[in-house]
Protein backbone atom coordinates (compact mmCIF):
# COMPACT_ATOMS: atom_id res chain seq x y z
CA UNK A 1 0.00 0.00 0.00
CA UNK A 2 1.11 3.35 -0.71
CA UNK A 3 1.87 5.89 2.00
CA UNK A 4 1.44 9.23 1.10
CA UNK A 5 1.83 10.57 4.55
CA UNK A 6 2.79 7.71 6.68
CA UNK A 7 5.81 9.20 8.22
CA UNK A 8 4.98 9.53 11.76
CA UNK A 9 6.77 7.61 14.67
CA UNK A 10 4.87 4.53 15.86
CA UNK A 11 2.49 5.49 19.14
CA UNK A 12 4.91 3.20 21.42
CA UNK A 13 7.83 5.25 20.88
CA UNK A 14 9.86 7.67 23.29
CA UNK A 15 8.07 11.12 23.35
CA UNK A 16 10.87 13.39 22.32
CA UNK A 17 11.02 17.58 22.87
CA UNK A 18 13.58 17.74 20.08
CA UNK A 19 15.21 15.83 16.64
CA UNK A 20 17.72 12.97 17.83
CA UNK A 21 18.84 12.69 14.31
CA UNK A 22 16.37 9.18 14.18
CA UNK A 23 16.08 9.23 10.85
CA UNK A 24 13.05 7.14 11.31
CA UNK A 25 10.58 9.82 9.26
CA UNK A 26 13.20 9.93 6.40
CA UNK A 27 12.75 6.31 6.52
CA UNK A 28 9.00 5.97 6.30
CA UNK A 29 9.08 7.74 2.65
CA UNK A 30 9.70 10.66 1.29
CA UNK A 31 7.54 13.62 1.38
CA UNK A 32 4.63 15.08 -0.86
CA UNK A 33 5.11 18.07 -2.73
CA UNK A 34 3.63 21.48 -2.10
CA UNK A 35 3.58 24.87 -3.93
CA UNK A 36 6.73 26.02 -1.71
CA UNK A 37 8.04 23.01 -3.13
CA UNK A 38 8.23 24.18 -7.31
CA UNK A 39 11.62 26.49 -6.61
CA UNK A 40 13.65 23.56 -5.25
CA UNK A 41 12.96 22.34 -9.12
CA UNK A 42 14.03 25.85 -10.59
CA UNK A 43 17.17 25.81 -8.49
CA UNK A 44 17.63 21.90 -9.66
CA UNK A 45 18.07 20.73 -6.18
CA UNK A 46 15.36 18.27 -7.19
CA UNK A 47 14.75 16.66 -10.90
CA UNK A 48 11.79 14.84 -12.38
CA UNK A 49 14.04 11.59 -12.06
CA UNK A 50 13.88 11.86 -8.25
CA UNK A 51 10.13 11.95 -7.70
CA UNK A 52 7.11 9.72 -8.46
CA UNK A 53 3.73 10.39 -9.34
CA UNK A 54 0.34 8.59 -7.39
CA UNK A 55 -2.31 9.39 -9.69
CA UNK A 56 -6.17 10.26 -9.10
CA UNK A 57 -7.52 6.84 -7.48
CA UNK A 58 -5.01 5.15 -6.18
CA UNK A 59 -4.83 4.28 -2.41
CA UNK A 60 -3.04 5.46 -0.08
CA UNK A 61 -2.00 5.37 3.94
CA UNK A 62 -3.33 8.87 5.91
CA UNK A 63 -1.54 9.87 8.75
CA UNK A 64 -3.53 8.34 10.62
CA UNK A 65 -3.47 4.59 8.88
CA UNK A 66 -6.56 5.19 7.25
CA UNK A 67 -6.43 4.06 4.01
CA UNK A 68 -8.18 7.04 1.00
CA UNK A 69 -8.59 6.90 -2.19
CA UNK A 70 -6.65 9.87 -4.10
CA UNK A 71 -9.11 12.50 -5.43
CA UNK A 72 -6.42 14.46 -7.11
CA UNK A 73 -2.83 13.60 -8.18
CA UNK A 74 0.60 14.55 -5.71
CA UNK A 75 3.85 14.31 -6.36
CA UNK A 76 6.34 12.45 -3.70
CA UNK A 77 10.27 11.88 -3.29
CA UNK A 78 11.17 8.40 -4.41
CA UNK A 79 12.83 6.11 -2.20
CA UNK A 80 15.82 4.03 -2.17
CA UNK A 81 15.25 0.84 -4.42
CA UNK A 82 12.41 -1.13 -2.46
CA UNK A 83 12.41 0.48 0.43
CA UNK A 84 10.46 3.16 1.31
CA UNK A 85 13.61 5.11 2.89
CA UNK A 86 13.73 8.95 1.00
CA UNK A 87 16.21 8.80 -1.79
CA UNK A 88 17.69 11.39 -0.02
CA UNK A 89 18.44 10.43 3.02
CA UNK A 90 22.44 8.94 4.13
CA UNK A 91 21.80 6.26 6.61
CA UNK A 92 25.53 5.81 6.89
CA UNK A 93 25.95 9.69 8.40
CA UNK A 94 22.11 9.45 9.38
CA UNK A 95 21.33 12.96 7.33
CA UNK A 96 19.27 14.29 4.78
CA UNK A 97 21.84 15.20 2.04
CA UNK A 98 19.48 17.92 0.98
CA UNK A 99 19.07 19.20 4.40
CA UNK A 100 19.09 23.03 3.61
CA UNK A 101 16.75 22.81 0.73
CA UNK A 102 14.31 19.99 1.96
CA UNK A 103 10.58 20.35 1.13
CA UNK A 104 8.64 21.97 3.38
CA UNK A 105 7.03 18.67 4.72
CA UNK A 106 10.13 17.74 6.04
CA UNK A 107 10.94 21.28 7.63
CA UNK A 108 7.10 21.31 9.63
CA UNK A 109 7.65 17.51 11.15
CA UNK A 110 8.75 17.31 14.08
CA UNK A 111 7.65 13.87 15.67
CA UNK A 112 6.94 15.13 19.00
CA UNK A 113 4.74 17.59 17.99
CA UNK A 114 2.87 17.63 14.75
CA UNK A 115 0.50 20.43 14.43
CA UNK A 116 2.67 22.32 12.29
CA UNK A 117 2.85 18.95 9.95
CA UNK A 118 -0.35 19.00 9.75
CA UNK A 119 -1.00 22.21 8.93
CA UNK A 120 1.95 22.05 5.76
CA UNK A 121 -0.02 18.72 4.48
CA UNK A 122 -3.31 20.39 3.88
CA UNK A 123 -1.72 22.86 1.63
CA UNK A 124 -1.93 22.89 -2.15
CA UNK A 125 0.12 20.20 -3.49
CA UNK A 126 1.71 20.27 -6.54
CA UNK A 127 1.08 18.11 -9.75
CA UNK A 128 2.68 17.24 -13.15
CA UNK A 129 1.54 20.30 -14.93
CA UNK A 130 3.26 22.32 -12.37
CA UNK A 131 6.50 21.17 -13.80
CA UNK A 132 5.86 20.99 -17.05
CA UNK A 133 6.05 23.71 -19.61
CA UNK A 134 2.28 24.15 -21.00
CA UNK A 135 3.60 24.00 -24.22
CA UNK A 136 5.20 20.79 -24.09
CA UNK A 137 3.62 18.26 -25.87
CA UNK A 138 3.80 15.23 -23.29
CA UNK A 139 0.82 17.17 -21.26
CA UNK A 140 -1.48 15.52 -24.42
CA UNK A 141 -0.08 12.23 -23.85
CA UNK A 142 -0.45 12.61 -20.11
CA UNK A 143 -3.94 13.22 -20.17
CA UNK A 144 -4.39 10.64 -23.33
CA UNK A 145 -2.77 8.18 -20.78
CA UNK A 146 -5.05 9.18 -18.05
CA UNK A 147 -8.54 9.03 -19.79
CA UNK A 148 -7.03 5.32 -21.27
CA UNK A 149 -5.17 3.80 -18.27
CA UNK A 150 -7.54 5.34 -15.71
CA UNK A 151 -7.72 3.99 -11.93
CA UNK A 152 -11.47 4.12 -11.93
CA UNK A 153 -11.88 2.28 -14.96
CA UNK A 154 -9.60 -0.39 -13.67
CA UNK A 155 -11.39 -0.56 -10.35
CA UNK A 156 -14.66 -0.93 -12.58
CA UNK A 157 -12.73 -3.89 -14.53
CA UNK A 158 -11.98 -5.30 -11.58
CA UNK A 159 -15.38 -5.29 -9.60
CA UNK A 160 -16.56 -7.02 -12.93
CA UNK A 161 -14.45 -10.37 -12.00
CA UNK A 162 -16.86 -11.00 -9.67
CA UNK A 163 -20.13 -10.94 -12.51
CA UNK A 164 -21.37 -12.88 -14.95
CA UNK A 165 -18.60 -11.81 -17.32
CA UNK A 166 -15.30 -12.32 -15.69
CA UNK A 167 -13.83 -13.30 -18.63
CA UNK A 168 -14.39 -9.72 -20.49
CA UNK A 169 -13.42 -8.44 -16.98
CA UNK A 170 -9.99 -9.83 -17.17
CA UNK A 171 -9.75 -8.86 -20.57
CA UNK A 172 -10.15 -5.62 -19.58
CA UNK A 173 -7.78 -5.93 -16.93
CA UNK A 174 -4.73 -7.06 -19.36
CA UNK A 175 -5.54 -4.78 -21.87
CA UNK A 176 -5.07 -1.69 -19.32
CA UNK A 177 -2.17 -3.34 -18.11
CA UNK A 178 -0.48 -3.93 -21.28
CA UNK A 179 -1.30 -0.88 -22.59
CA UNK A 180 0.20 1.07 -19.87
CA UNK A 181 3.45 -1.48 -19.73
CA UNK A 182 3.97 -1.22 -23.64
CA UNK A 183 3.24 2.58 -24.25
CA UNK A 184 6.76 3.35 -21.61
CA UNK A 185 9.30 2.07 -23.63
CA UNK A 186 7.83 3.53 -26.70
CA UNK A 187 7.16 7.12 -25.65
CA UNK A 188 10.83 6.48 -23.71
CA UNK A 189 13.02 5.95 -26.96
CA UNK A 190 10.62 8.90 -29.22
CA UNK A 191 10.46 11.24 -26.87
CA UNK A 192 14.21 10.66 -25.59
CA UNK A 193 12.69 10.36 -21.85
CA UNK A 194 15.38 9.34 -19.79
CA UNK A 195 14.07 5.83 -17.63
CA UNK A 196 14.11 7.36 -14.22
CA UNK A 197 11.68 10.39 -15.15
CA UNK A 198 9.10 7.94 -16.26
CA UNK A 199 6.83 7.52 -12.95
CA UNK A 200 6.96 10.84 -12.36
CA UNK A 201 5.08 11.24 -16.12
CA UNK A 202 2.96 8.44 -15.94
CA UNK A 203 2.86 7.42 -12.90
CA UNK A 204 4.25 3.75 -11.71
CA UNK A 205 3.36 1.38 -13.76
CA UNK A 206 -0.11 -0.81 -13.46
CA UNK A 207 1.57 -3.79 -13.07
CA UNK A 208 2.85 -2.11 -9.85
CA UNK A 209 -0.34 -0.91 -8.79
CA UNK A 210 -2.81 -3.85 -9.35
CA UNK A 211 -1.78 -5.19 -5.93
CA UNK A 212 -4.04 -2.26 -4.31
CA UNK A 213 -6.79 -4.63 -6.13
CA UNK A 214 -5.41 -7.49 -4.45
CA UNK A 215 -3.63 -8.73 -8.10
CA UNK A 216 -0.45 -9.54 -9.07
CA UNK A 217 0.97 -10.23 -12.97
CA UNK A 218 3.11 -12.66 -14.19
CA UNK A 219 4.99 -11.77 -17.55
CA UNK A 220 4.99 -14.75 -20.08
CA UNK A 221 6.45 -13.95 -23.31
CA UNK A 222 4.89 -10.91 -24.87
CA UNK A 223 1.14 -11.14 -22.49
CA UNK A 224 0.05 -11.33 -18.54
CA UNK A 225 -1.51 -13.83 -16.50
CA UNK A 226 -3.62 -12.40 -13.67
CA UNK A 227 -3.24 -14.17 -10.74
CA UNK A 228 -4.56 -13.20 -7.03
CA UNK A 229 -1.77 -11.50 -5.22
CA UNK A 230 -0.76 -13.52 -1.99
CA UNK A 231 1.60 -11.67 0.00
CA UNK A 232 0.44 -8.02 -0.18
CA UNK A 233 -3.42 -8.40 -0.53
CA UNK A 234 -4.08 -4.55 -0.17
CA UNK A 235 -1.72 -3.23 -2.22
CA UNK A 236 2.41 -2.72 -1.06
S1 LIG B 1 14.16 15.13 1.88
FE1 LIG B 1 15.63 14.89 3.57
S2 LIG B 1 14.46 15.38 5.44
FE2 LIG B 1 12.98 14.97 3.81
S3 LIG B 1 12.47 12.77 4.00
FE3 LIG B 1 14.13 12.98 2.50
S4 LIG B 1 16.02 12.66 3.69
FE4 LIG B 1 14.37 13.14 5.15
Amino acid sequence: MIKANHRMPAPNEVPRTDCIRCGTCCKKGGPTLHAEDTPLFEKGILEKQHVYTLRKGEVVRNIDETLVVLEQEIIKIKGQAEAWTCMFYNDDQRRCTIYDHRPVECRALKCWDIREFKEVIARPRIQRSDLINSNDGILRLIDAHEQRCAYKTLELAVKGLEGPDSEKAVEKILDLLQYDHYMRPLLMEKLDLPYHTIDFFFGRPLTTTIRMFGLCVKEEGDSFILLPEVSHPAGA
